[in-house]
């Protein structure tokens, strides 16, 4: 494992951290075997989340008797002061510690949100307060637009110590800004580096991204110990060859811009379609020719794709902008 500084916070910090998303599919035991092979692997930072469902509490359990080997990062959808401060505490709770490295305002995106969370009665001030407390150790942001990305790393710089924002290979938008972390020396951090799923070759996927001087760390998700060792595997990977940068292209023209993270923001759905499960098959279909399988899990939804009523309700909540009802008619095509 190779370490580095992470930003402002000085914090040493391996170049890859686990994301915490996956642990929501696993259990307890499960969760202790992912956080055994990252002890065995050198990986010393976890990224979880309030909204991550179980995630908190799992890691929490699994981390008594060895918090301090880690660098435990959290962040909450709470855009003011209570909120945050109520929010903080539960982290708290759930992950069984007295102090959490990192506290982050997760998914920022509106001038009203940014307005709420940095003004008067704002989550940023029950940060600083449960930072002069001792309760966390440093302020950070996550981000999924550009706009709230630029506004981050110009406007609140004094005030924010990392960015969280998607890089991988399909989406190279934010590289830009990140040369920008860097001069500030403001940390940046790669969120989902698989592209939610859609990246086949983890180490590919990986070295891609750890070969980027800007980017500080990555935190694929991870939800069992194979992936862990997989996505350690590409620190010592080496430098992108000539074969890797062709297989990175190619990725790039099959996979355009227009696909879903499976972030999961878009929820819920009105007629109860589960949107991005609606993708991952349509893609099984379309990718790696598993027609059969994918059509089967398709058809065992209850609602899929036609049942779209086209309100438009989720498009306002997709971080990504991404026209899903349009997205929703080709996969019904696609499925018939
Ligand atoms: S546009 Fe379709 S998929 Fe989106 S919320 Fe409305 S019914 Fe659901
Ligand atoms: S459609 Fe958008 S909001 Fe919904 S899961 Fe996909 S990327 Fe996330």
């Amino acid at each position: 494992m190779k370490y580095t500084t992470l930003g402002k916070t000085g914090l040493n910090v391996s170049v890859v951290g686990l994301g915490g998303i996956p642990i929501q599919r696993t259990d307890v035991e499960g969760t202790r075997k992912v956080i055994d092979a990252c002890v065995e692997c050198g990986v010393n930072y976890i990224d979880t989340a309030r909204g991550y469902t179980v995630s908190e509490e799992y890691l929490g359990e699994v981390l008594e008797g060895r918090r301090d080997k880690f660098i435990l990062a959290t962040k909450t959808m709470a855009r003011d002061y209570d909120g945050m401060k109520a929010d903080i505490e539960k982290s708290l709770k759930n992950l069984r510690t007295n102090y959490i490295d990192l506290y982050q305002i997760h998914n920022i995106k509106t001038d009203a949100e940014f307005d709420t969370c940095f003004g008067e009665n704002g989550a940023y001030k029950a940060l600083l307060e449960a930072k002069a407390e001792g309760k966390i150790g440093h302020i950070g942001a996550t981000a999924h637009g550009l706009e709230a990305f630029e506004r981050l790393i110009t406007e609140f710089e004094d005030k924010i110590e990392t960015i969280m924002f998607p890089f991988n290979i399909v989406e190279s938008q934010g590289l830009e800004l990140m040369k920008k972390c860097t001069e500030k020396n403001i940390a940046f951090i790669a969120m989902k580096p698989m592209a939610g799923g859609n990246l086949e070759d983890g180490t590919l996927a990986m070295k891609y991204i750890l070969n980027n001087p800007d980017c500080t760390i990555a935190i694929p998700g991870m939800g069992d110990a194979k992936e862990v060792y997989e996505n350690c595997a590409a620190v010592d990977a080496g430098e992108l060859n000539e074969e890797d940068k062709a297989a990175c292209q190619k990725i790039i023209s099959e996979l355009g811009k227009n696909f879903c993270r499976r972030c999961g923001y878009c929820a819920p759905c009105p007629q109860g379609i589960n949107i991005p499960s609606n993708f991952l098959f349509a893609n099984y279909l379309r990718h790696y020719g598993l027609a059969e399988w994918a059509k089967g899990r398709y058809y065992s939804m209850e609602k899929t794709a036609k049942d779209c009523i086209k309100c438009g309700v989720c498009e306002t909540r997709c971080p990504y902008e991404l026209p899903i009802r349009e997205m929703l008619v080709k996969v019904a095509e696609d499925m018939k």
